[in-house]
């Protein structure tokens, strides 16, 4: 079975076959790996379970990273929201916690699942299981979701390296805030119409986004970045749901990622060159860990 390569095949095939997202996610992926869809389903639940756990870990921690720089945040947060109604409700202030529970895991060199990379690693989980335990949702449809983003994120890899080496952070955070927005659509019972929809409004208001880690770390900014994007998911996944289109595209927005990505100079491409990297607060900190790593 040969993969679909744009958002155009998949609503396509969608329609022909009158089947979800998911679905033919499940059997694209069943024939890539070459075991059964119920295996697939097995090392999407697999997933699922390094995520909630990453979230569950992070959530206890207040430990901070190797370099300081990060890491004891979310144990903030959950104080001011114990004192604190807050502005958000309950699903948002939760959605946020995970996504820096996670992130924050990242930076201590803790399990996460890379999705796509790690950088970006708390988006998806964030939204996805925030939105699910909110509504209580079973199991099944959560695996659902995260096929539903994994499609959403190998069909825009079929384009464009997701990497901010290769294409700025639009390429990871932005890239993750697409295939939430993606998966917080199925889990609302949204169509694949509002699904690919939900895709183009997620990256399309991220695109130019730099790469641009404090000391080459990822820290600072990827940390408190995934909280923000997954706040964009959400975004982006009710203005589908509200049948609110996107006028260009998902396949021609994933092709200015890509233009984009060409165009930004390499200096804020992960290089550590330009952006918050070269701030002189930046600079300060780098010079005290290139002094710690030579002592
Ligand atoms: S700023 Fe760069 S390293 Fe950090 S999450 Fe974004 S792409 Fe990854």
């Amino acid at each position: 079975m040969k993969p679909t390569t744009t958002f155009a095949e998949l609503a396509e095939l969608c329609q022909k076959t009158n089947k979800k997202i998911y679905e033919i996610a499940q059997e694209e992926e069943s024939s890539l790996l070459e075991c059964t869809e119920q295996n697939v389903r097995k090392r999407v639940q697999e997933t699922l379970k390094a995520m909630q756990e990453a979230i569950n870990e992070g959530l206890k921690s207040d430990e901070k990273s190797a370099s300081k720089m990060v890491g004891a945040d979310c144990a903030k947060l959950k104080k001011y929201y114990e004192k604190n109604e807050g502005l958000f409700s309950q699903p948002y202030q939760n959605i946020i916690k995970y996504a820096l529970a996670t992130s924050e895991q990242n930076a201590r060199m803790g399990k996460i699942a890379a999705c796509p990379t790690a950088g970006a690693c708390g988006i998806v989980p964030a939204a996805m299981i925030g939105i699910g335990t909110y509504l209580k949702v079973e199991n099944e449809i959560l695996i659902n979701a995260l096929l539903t983003a994994g499609i959403i994120g190998r069909i825009i890899s079929e384009k464009t390296a997701l990497a901010g080496a290769v294409g700025g952070c639009q390429s990871e955070c932005g890239v993750a805030s697409a295939m939430a927005a993606g998966a917080v659509v199925e889990i609302l019972g949204g169509n694949a119409e509002q699904i690919i929809n939900a895709v183009a409004l997620a990256l399309k208001n991220i695109l130019g986004l730099v790469c641009d880690p404090i000391a080459g770390l990822v820290e600072v900014p990827c940390v408190k970045r995934n909280p923000f994007l997954a706040i964009h998911a959400l975004t982006a996944a009710e203005l589908a749901l509200a049948d609110i289109k996107s006028f260009v595209p998902a396949d021609e927005v994933v092709d200015v990622l890509k233009q984009i990505g060409a165009l930004m100079s390499p200096t804020l491409k992960e290089s550590a060159q330009a952006g918050l990297a070269t701030t002189p607060s930046a600079i300060k900190i780098t010079e005290e860990l290139n002094k710690t790593c030579q002592k």
